[in-house]
């Protein structure tokens, strides 16, 4: 995971950093990126390409 520097774990998450998910398997680890919302800018924009242009939360 030393390429992702600044991949955390949930509980070490704070407010206003990126809660995605960046692998699939435990532990999980959360982007941490700073965030505006739940997301940073760089996954906010992925996730509203996955839904279809829709940003439900
Ligand atoms: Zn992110």
């Amino acid at each position: 995971m030393q390429r992702l520097p600044f991949a955390k774990r949930l509980e070490d998450l704070s407010p206003g950093e990126c809660i995605w998910p960046i692998n699939s398997g435990g532990p999980y680890l959360f982007c941490a990126a700073k965030a505006v919302g739940k997301y940073c800018a760089h996954h906010k924009s992925r996730l509203i390409q996955k839904r279809g242009g829709h940003l439900d939360e």
